[in-house]
């Protein structure tokens, strides 16, 4: 019966139990009739009281003592039979039934320790658990409480205010009920009339006046409201009783409600709806004994949501709903709805009991509304209502009520959403468009991905040029195709876009918030070196679940497969996924996001300025799950932010249209002016576009002359090359072509035909213009490639890294995660390794850049890299950025790819370079491979190609190749050097050695070059 929704956590922490006490009723004859009589010492927090029960004939009484100090008790029946019990009484007694009517007498005391629900001092009284010898049965009660000097008391009671006689207040219930809970206090009572013969009090403290008038309007409107759609208010009166302790409970004719909750301006709203709500539902309509609990989740909806909903955010509601649903109890929840009974606010499993018996409770009455229609919803209510008002009902109660009132058959709705501790899963399979001579066809296949399919109305949404047309389809099967006749031209289309029912996320629905952390099973806590300041988050919020590591016991695999904590942003853990991150160092600061190893996952970032700030917002945390970001000064919440709102499963039919004015397109002379105005200029390109590296040539051309110092910069060469470039560059006389190739490894380390980079590298000798190489060694991104992880690198392979590196760039290992997938059939490695990898060279390139500048601030550097790389949004510019304050520009071709439609997010300049090839290279047609002779390697023949003219020129499969045209064969990079500038037609001659029966024999065979196959695109 408690909604501590909404409230923060600090004022409701002491609270932990619904106020549920489950008890039966006498299956026959009148009821018990149990009077009690209680006093106070408010200053010694004590309460005396006698109990006199009479028990009807041939009924027993169970009662529990448990907690109590029984100083007396007396049996007598109606033949004058007395039994005096032998004290101490055991923590139940069971008095058997009897021929005639037994009253038992019993006294006691208690001492209030201060713990717990129960409260006596001389600022109020509350006692709600274990205050009197509880029956295990409904009876019918009379309280009289001595009260202490200027007190006003509550109970549940056939009238209100009670008649007070000598101090002494009386309290009288009409009907059986299953406990009494009883508040007093120095209150000021005030109260409104709804209508005649129902009165609305409130029981405020002195300094709370000021709130009176408030609860009264709000809380007449409310029951004024349900009354119209339910029923008439069960009770003459209801209470709004302010509590010394931080409660949120619903007792049949009253509410108790925290001093400090009733004070937040939210609590009308919220909290006060739902406990009067709980009137009809829960306190008049009671659970029954067999039954789950059907009342939270009807009263949230009738409550929360329709709150929300008011607001206009009934499909955000929805979607928190689903997102807590999913955080708790999405994952491997054993809980079903029939099995819910009630759960507590704390620990991990009260929220996965909750996320069930609220969440997916409040979403199957959603859901049925939806599917029967607002009518027929409203008509079963009145008549549920009616029929059980003060009485008890089940889940069965309900689903013949609704299938009475919209002449349908729920049994299967109500058997899978009750049931089933799963819940559904769609996406959508294929979407295709026809035109057809009345308007336009869509043909949707809808796939439910769980074992056994859902029955499910679902609402569709069609955005067309018109406007948006809604349909709706009752879909049974793991696949089913429907058909969908429109207007208008069909634009998108968005399977339950408004959230009506409870299902997973797909991944464009689904954003972490805290609570995906919170409800995790596989949490892994980093704290950073200097982590003292977290003590207080670790000792409130931390418990068996949190695997809590300090960073330099983090192995680097580890990060792939657990939701993360990072308590301090500046661990190598943290900046090895995150980079140097910007959240302040003040305050208190929570950011969650997704982790980007592993799409699964979520990390959540925190920092603390200090342990105090820790301290203050340790306990509220817990009830801001819903949201992705939160920022505390103090105990104050200054910024928030919840995850984006979805809209549906979507699926597009049309993309927007993007152009560009004509007039705006700008001679190469003038761009080139701008783009030399900036320190880093990215010239990007595919691999394999003559048009893209004469666009570069062209660009290194326009640019050098004008800046002071011209650098041009290449992703092709690893840095252990820097020699040989300089070399090459700056003493070209010592070094020939073929040589600088061989000495710099360019075939080692790229596979991609030299001859694009030439004319670039002869501009350069010319004009001594430094070349220097960007990328790190080929060996370290394959074996974090295939690995998965950098823990097998070297320690001196390690430090050699970029440490800061930023995974979680817009968009960065979600376009990883593709390019991924569509090469995973033929690559060994994992996501997570393919991800780690790229980051490594990405920020490696842009370390290297950063560290050039650093000592040569002058300079001006052209680089040359592939166009993945040279991105705004993900690729080396914002790692450049990260670690010196640069000008950069980033260059593309056009002409050469499919334009994109985020081009602004990928560079600054373009350009539509004419399209060229290289002239075309003559191939031998051979079969090569790598092996190894006389412990040297060897290239070995291993067969040729159908049109190849070498087996007729004498080479056979086996030979070894020792030299081409004159150049020394070792190994297979010596190959593309020696066949660079091969022309189809001309003849080469080929060396090899040949081992016969006879021994080895070298022999030189003239092989006739033949044309090559077309290249494909690689980037
Ligand atoms: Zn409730």
């Amino acid at each position: 019966m408690l909604s501590i929704k909404n409230i923060p956590a600090s004022l409701v922490f002491t609270l932990l139990v619904v106020l549920f006490v489950p008890c039966t009723t006498a299956a026959y004859g009148s009821p018990v009739a149990y009077d009690l009589a209680v006093s106070f010492d408010t200053k010694a927090a004590e309460i005396t009281g006698t109990a006199k029960i009479t028990i009807p004939k041939d009924q027993k009484l169970s009662l529990h003592l448990s907690n109590l100090q029984i100083t007396g008790a007396i049996a007598e029946d109606e033949k004058g039979h007395t039994v005096i019990y032998q004290l101490p009484l055991p923590k139940k007694i069971t008095i058997p039934a009897a021929a005639t009517t037994q009253t038992i007498s019993l006294s006691y005391r208690k001492h209030i320790s201060g713990h717990g629900l129960n409260n006596i001092s001389s600022q109020g009284i509350t006692l709600l658990s274990d205050w009197y010898p509880q029956p295990e049965q409904k009876v019918r009660y009379t309280l009289q409480a001595r009260l202490p000097q200027g007190f006003t008391a509550i109970a549940e009671s056939e009238t209100f205010p009670l008649p007070v006689h000598n101090q002494v207040a009386t309290a009288r219930s009409s009907r059986p009920l299953c406990a009494i809970h009883f508040a007093a206090g120095p209150y000021i009572t005030n109260h409104k009339e709804v209508r005649p013969g129902l009165v609305l009090h409130t029981m405020f403290f002195p300094e709370d006046q000021a709130l009176a008038e408030s609860y009264l309007n709000k809380g007449a409107t409310y029951i004024a409201d349900y009354e119209q759609q339910i029923g008439p208010f069960p009770y003459n009166h209801y209470v709004i009783v302010a509590n010394r302790l931080p409660t949120g409970l619903g007792m049949p004719t009253f509410t108790l409600l925290g001093q400090t909750v009733l004070r937040l301006p939210f609590i009308t709203d919220t909290s006060l709806r739902h406990e009067i709500l709980h009137s009809w539902f829960g306190n008049s309509v009671a659970i029954a004994q067999s039954s789950g609990n059907w009342c939270e989740g009807l009263t949230s909806y009738l409550a929360d949501h329709a709150h929300r909903k008011e607001q206009q955010q009934g499909s955000q509601y929805r979607l928190e709903t689903i997102r807590n649903y999913l955080s708790y109890a999405g994952k491997n929840s054993t809980l079903n709805l029939h099995n819910f009974h009630a759960a507590g606010h704390n620990g991990i499993k009260n929220r996965q009991h909750r996320a069930v018996g609220y969440d997916r409770a409040m979403m199957l009455f959603h859901e049925l509304h939806e599917k029967i229609g607002d009518t027929a919803f409203r008509t079963a209510l009145q008549n549920f209502f009616h029929r059980h008002t003060h009485s008890e009902a089940s889940w069965d109660d309900l689903r013949k009520t609704f299938e009475e009132s919209s002449q349908t058959k729920l049994a299967t709705f109500f058997q899978q959403r009750l049931e089933r501790t799963d819940i559904p899963s769609l996406g959508i399979g294929s979407a295709q468009v026809k035109l057809t001579c009345d308007g336009h066809l869509i043909r949707l296949t809808i796939q439910q991905h769980s074992n056994k399919p859902y029955e499910i109305v679902l609402p569709i949404d069609v955005e067309t040029v018109e406007g948006h047309e809604t349909f709706s389809s009752v879909i049974s099967k793991q696949s089913e195709t429907i058909e969908l006749k429109t207007k208008g031209r069909p634009l998108a289309v968005a399977i339950d876009p408004e959230y009506s029912m409870l299902r997973q996320l797909d991944d464009t629905e689904y954003a972490p918030c805290w609570s995906s952390f919170l409800g995790s099973e596989d949490k892994l806590v980093v704290s950073a070196t200097n982590s003292n300041r977290f003590a207080p988050l670790i000792k409130t919020l931390g418990d068996r679940s949190w695997n809590i590591k300090a960073d330099q016991d983090i192995k680097n695999s580890a990060l792939s497969t657990a939701d993360l904590l990072f308590l301090g942003t500046e661990s190598k853990a943290c900046r090895s996924l995150f980079g140097k991150t910007p959240l302040p160092d003040e305050d208190f600061v929570l950011e969650v996001r997704r982790n980007p190893l592993n799409p699964k996952k979520v990390a959540v970032l925190i920092n603390s300025e200090s342990s105090e700030q820790s301290q203050q917002v340790a306990r509220r945390l817990l009830h801001y799950g819903k949201y992705a970001f939160l920022q505390f000064a103090g105990h104050r919440l200054v910024a928030s932010q919840l995850p984006t709102q979805g809209t549906g499963i979507h699926v597009e039919f049309e993309t927007p249209l993007q152009g560009g004015i004509t007039t705006e397109l700008q001679d190469v002379e003038i761009l080139a002016k701008q783009i030399a105005k900036h320190q880093v200029i990215y010239l990007g390109e595919t691999h394999t576009s003559a048009a893209d590296h004469h666009l570069q040539l062209q660009m290194i051309e326009a640019i050098a002359p004008q800046v002071e110092h011209p650098v041009i910069a290449m992703e092709m060469f690893p840095t252990s090359s820097q020699q040989a470039l300089d070399s090459y560059i700056f003493s070209p006389e010592t070094m020939s072509e073929r040589q600088f190739l061989k000495a710099s490894r360019y075939y080692e380390v790229w596979n991609y035909d030299f001859r694009y980079f030439r004319e670039i590298f002869r501009f350069a000798q010319k004009h001594r213009i430094p070349v220097i190489a960007l990328n790190l060694e080929r060996n370290i991104v394959s074996q974090v490639f295939k690995t998965g992880s950098l823990d097998g690198l070297s320690d001196d392979q390690q430090q050699h890294l970029p440490e800061n590196r930023n995974l979680a760039l817009p968009g960065y290992s979600k376009r990883l995660s593709e390019v991924y997938q569509a090469h995973a059939h033929h690559s060994q490695g994992n996501p997570a390794g393919f991800i780690q990898a790229q980051a490594l060279w990405d920020e490696t390139m842009a370390s290297n850049i950063a560290n050039y500048l650093k000592k040569h601030p002058a300079a001006t550097i052209l680089v040359l890299a592939g166009s993945e790389h040279t991105r705004k949004d993900s690729g080396i510019p914002p790692r450049v950025a990260a670690r010196l304050p640069v000008c950069q520009a980033s260059v593309l071709n056009l002409s050469d790819s499919n334009i994109p439609d985020n081009l602004n997010e990928l560079a600054d300049y373009y350009f539509f370079a004419d399209k060229t090839e290289l002239p075309p290279q003559g191939k031998l047609g051979i079969i090569l491979k790598e092996t190894t002779e006389q412990e040297k390697t060897a290239i070995k023949i291993t067969g040729f190609t159908k049109t190849s003219n070498a087996p007729e020129a004498g080479l056979h499969v086996g030979d070894i190749i020792l030299s081409i045209d004159g150049f020394p064969i070792h190994a297979m990079a010596d190959v593309h050097i020696a066949m660079l500038d091969a022309q189809p037609g001309k003849n080469y001659n080929v060396t090899y050695k040949r081992t016969e029966k006879d021994g080895e024999h070298i022999k030189t065979a003239t092989v006739e070059l033949i044309a090559p196959q077309a290249l494909r695109g690689h980037r």
